[in-house]
């Protein structure tokens, strides 16, 4: 059978990974080795400097372009790593249109660094496609859409962003960090490259931080290798494996992610203390049409709004077990975080709550344990604070 014809569950596994050729080792190993040796100058086996490349790097970078759709991967220190370089693309005068609720540090990278370079920026509400044509001109370099968004989960239609974006010229990059490939592929849907921190579900045990990006474009992968490798932030080859061994297990951890958020949410929106619950899997959600048809499933992240204060909601939080109080998503364990207290905090508090980030808004990131501990923690920690 052809390679790219087998389902995302056995690519995730065995896509970029070939039992080590000397000693049939079956995992990758970590080639802890800063530089290679040449049989004559210039004469190497692929590899020069760890900087540059890597074997464990290469495996990694070679089943995420995979796993996207893509031809060409590159993985980075960190998820800020990997935009900052699709960022190093901009020159002095150019424009980028980015959703207006991107995650906290692409906003700092992009008004706090890149501002001070002369490339101008304008944050608009992608889900109004109108908005996006009309910020979109011909000195804009590069689209930016994160879907869903955080902490409201609002999903962007992709394929028609991107087609606005090409329409001038510029590229479309994706932030698919919330979603992963096991549940939209935006480069199936036009856009040009598509980023990750690896921190989140890729890695998946809280146990690493890493970037990547993925592109079909040899021309546009040169580029962003040049800046990869020219600004140097590369990931550790230890890193490297943690990823690619939470990968293999992306595919049944994400079934489970997304079946306890649904539940959680269905049975949030029953109970008396809870106003408004957001999750793209209901039917209420505003943008529960577009999330269906351009994902294959809604996502482990929910989000919903007390009819509480900013103490009480605080208390709420501090009073779960199994789910921990931090920031931060995507692992195998619960998280619960108050955003208006914790990473939406620095937004002055008249447009946050304009924004819908109420003071009573808890985010949660749907882990992998039994969904019955997880209602009964959350029903405890109600009763304890508002009972
Ligand atoms: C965490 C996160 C990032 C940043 O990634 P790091 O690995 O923390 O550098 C970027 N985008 C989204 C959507 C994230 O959740």
């Amino acid at each position: 059978m052809d390679d790219d014809q087998r389902q995302i569950e056995t690519r995730a596994i065995h896509a970029g990974q070939q039992p080590d050729p000397e000693t049939g080792a079956v995992m990758t190993p970590i080639y802890a080795s800063s530089t290679y040796a040449q049989d004559a100058p210039g004469d190497d086996r692929g590899y020069e400097y760890s900087r540059t490349g890597n074997p464990t790097r290469a495996a990694l970078e070679a089943n995420l372009a995979d796993l996207e759709g893509g031809a060409h991967g590159r993985v980075f220190s960190t998820g800020m790593g990997a935009i900052n370089t699709v960022l190093n693309l901009c020159e002095s005068g150019d424009h980028v249109v980015a959703s207006n609720d991107v995650y906290g540090g692409t906003h700092r990278l992009f008004t706090q660094v890149y501002d001070q370079y002369d490339v101008s920026f304008d944050f608009v509400d992608m889900t109004d496609l109108d908005e996006v044509s009309e910020a979109v001109h011909s000195e804009t370099r590069v689209v930016w859409v994160e879907t869903p968004t955080n902490p409201l989960l609002r999903v962007i239609d992709t394929a028609a962003v991107a087609e606005i974006a090409h329409a001038h010229d510029a590229l479309c990059a994706v932030d698919n960090t919330f979603a992963t490939p096991c549940l939209q592929r935006p480069l199936e849907d036009g856009a040009d490259i598509v980023c990750h921190s690896l921190t989140k579900y890729m890695g998946g045990h809280s146990d690493v931080v890493g970037g990547a990006l993925v592109t079909d474009d040899a021309e546009l992968d040169e580029r962003l290798g040049f800046y990869q490798n020219s600004v140097g932030a590369t990931p550790d080859p230890f890193g490297c494996f943690l990823v690619l061994r939470g990968v293999k297990t992306l595919p049944v951890r994400m079934e489970r992610h997304c079946e306890n958020a649904r539940a959680l949410a269905t049975w949030l929106a029953d109970r008396s203390e809870v106003q408004r619950v957001y999750y793209p899997g209901l039917d209420s959600h505003p943008t529960h049409e577009t999330a269906a048809e351009q994902m294959d499933d809604y996502g482990g992240m929910l989000s919903f709004e007390l009819d509480a204060t900013l103490e009480q909601t605080s208390a709420v939080v501090s009073n779960t077990d199994v789910f921990t109080l931090a920031e931060s998503l995507g692992g195998v364990e619960s998280l619960i975080e108050q955003p208006a207290a914790m990473t939406h905090q620095s937004i002055p508090r008249e447009e946050r709550i304009a924004a819908g980030l109420t003071d009573g808004l808890i985010r949660v990131s749907a882990g992998i344990e039994h969904v019955d501990d997880l209602r009964a923690d959350l029903e405890r920690a109600f009763d304890t604070v508002l009972g």
